[in-house]
């Protein structure tokens, strides 16, 4: 649908989904086969029409065993043996066989997730494949990594339901690289690609126990956290469900990698180019519905340039297109999961009872799926809610601040700390800000950017540990 302030009529132009074969169920992917599950089963809807795509099986305490026995054997009679440079052609080939499937890729991406297609085609699956092509190059050099070059073992990984694909290319690429065999989990709504990369494998001829994939919910993913036979634990999501895997495996010898929430700072001071700043606040916190960790979901704004920059964020919001995830045209899809809806349902009237101004694009939403139109709040103060807790969602809470220093001080007053923005043409002032400003990732007039060369990671509540780069090895090597 367009939002009623649009100036411009496109016509439909959807992505054929005839590429995809979608199965009407699956079974887990262990030891290099898809087998039942003892669990049960559960079904994966698409977020934009509630059509069912197919029934998934639940893993239980035994399916998870099975997973690890697969993944310890692969582990010590295969994997760990293999010299780097051949590890590292299983890695080159699966991101070739990505590349090939790209389009496959992101049409079940966008059809199970409910983002759109051209995020999901010009972002996610290029920097998937990306992913492993970078670390593909690290298999046979990580004695010059600096951490070590030994493996860790069989590592359990959890992932959320976001970047499903990226998530686990995250995980997955630096840990075979380094000679670790896994057991990942995907999230319940997004189980779908992570089972399209377990036939990939397959293709790609990889050892069976390699990669073991278990589908199921949180009592899945928390057999996978407690098993005594896993060495490493990486997890991405909610910091609830993070603190609770970090009891579980404290005072055990397992390894933890957690990335979590945040609630990122957007800070535009009053030189920076307005048309610019615009595109990366929407880009911030409007990408992939909001449904990003680190979202710019607090724009700062200097208070010389409020009304100015207020009033084209608006007009700007007003030609973002949602509606159909497989349409080319489209900017802003489906929320993820009737459950997600609820939750950014309830903060947003947070935010009108503790006295909030909401404004959100004018436009007709869909009777069927998960939607919420692009939206933001001003008048917010940093006791609101909507200022101090991540909404995962496009909502975007707006402040304003006067100098340098109130802008650090509103930055930082958060318990996470994953990322931020600053905008603004002076350099010496970007590299004061970042020095200043206690996030993982501090972007300079742009927001959002992805890298597999750049490592990425939070402070404090936003977890321990980095994904990417030279330091993403770190995790997985001893
Ligand atoms: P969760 O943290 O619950 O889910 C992340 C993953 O952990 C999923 O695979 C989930 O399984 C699994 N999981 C759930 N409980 C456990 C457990 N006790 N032990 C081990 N694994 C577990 O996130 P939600 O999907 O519930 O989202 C809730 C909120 O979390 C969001 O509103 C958002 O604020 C935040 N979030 C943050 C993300 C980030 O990247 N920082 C990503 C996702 C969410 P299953 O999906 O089957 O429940």
């Amino acid at each position: 649908m367009t939002s009623q302030g649009s100036p411009f009529e496109y016509a439909p132009a959807p992505e054929s989904r005839s590429i995809v074969d979608i199965k009407p169920s699956y079974g887990l992917f262990v030891d290099g086969a898809f087998v039942d599950g003892h669990g049960g089963s559960f079904k994966t809807i698409s977020p934009a029409t509630e059509e069912v795509l197919a029934e998934v099986a639940e893993a239980d305490q035994a399916d998870v065993d099975a997973a690890v026995r697969a993944a310890r054997k692969a582990y010590d009679k295969v994997w760990s043996r293999m010299p780097g440079r051949e590890r590292a052609k299983y890695l080159y080939r699966i991101a070739r066989i990505i590349q090939e499937r790209a389009r496959e890729l992101a049409v079940l991406e966008s059809l199970d997730n409910g983002k759109p297609i051209k995020e999901s085609r010009d972002v996610d699956i290029p920097t998937v494949a990306a992913h492993f092509f970078y670390y593909a190059g690290w298999a046979d050099k990580l004695e010059h990594s600096g951490f070590g070059s030994t493996p860790l073992g069989v590592a359990g990984q959890v992932i959320p339901w976001n970047f499903p694909l990226l998530m686990l290319a995250w995980k997955i690429a630096p840990a075979l690289a380094c000679g670790n065999t896994v057991v990942l989990k995907p999230a319940e709504t997004t189980p779908l690609t992570a089972l399209l990369f377990a036939e990939i494998c397959q293709q790609a001829d990889l050892p069976p126990g390699v990669v073991n994939i278990v589908t199921g919910a949180g009592a899945t993913g928390q057999a996978l956290v407690a098993h005594p036979d896993v060495d490493k634990i990486a997890f991405t999501g909610s910091t609830e469900v993070g603190k609770a895997i970090a009891r579980t495996v404290a005072g055990t010898s397992k390894r933890v990698t957690l990335e979590l929430g945040g609630k990122a700072a957007n800070i535009v001071f009053d030189d920076a180019p307005i048309d610019q700043a615009v595109e990366g606040i929407v880009d911030g916190i409007f990408f992939n519905q909001g449904h990003v960790c680190c979202a710019g979901s607090r724009l700062l704004v200097q208070e010389s340039v409020y009304d100015e920059l207020l009033e084209r964020l608006k007009r700007r919001m007003s030609t973002l297109r949602m509606g159909d995830p497989l349409d080319k045209n489209t900017d802003i899809g489906a929320i993820n999961s009737g459950e997600q809806l609820k939750r950014i349902r309830e903060l947003s009237e947070v935010g009108d009872a503790e006295g909030a101004e909401r404004w959100e694009v004018a436009c007709d939403l869909p009777t069927q799926g998960f939607w919420f139109p692009p939206t933001i709040f001003t008048g917010v103060s940093q006791a609101h809610r909507i200022a101090r807790e991540e909404i995962f969602g496009p909502v975007l809470s707006v402040l304003t601040f006067r100098t340098p220093a109130e802008a650090v001080e509103k930055a930082n007053n958060t318990p996470y700390g994953l990322s931020a923005g600053v905008w603004t043409e002076k350099g010496s002032r970007i590299l004061a800000m970042a020095d200043r400003l206690r996030a993982g990732v501090v972007w300079a007039n742009t927001f959002n950017k992805f890298d597999p060369t750049s490592p990425f990671g939070g402070f404090k509540e936003s977890g321990y540990g980095r994904e990417g780069g030279r330091q993403g090895l770190e995790g997985y090597l001893r």
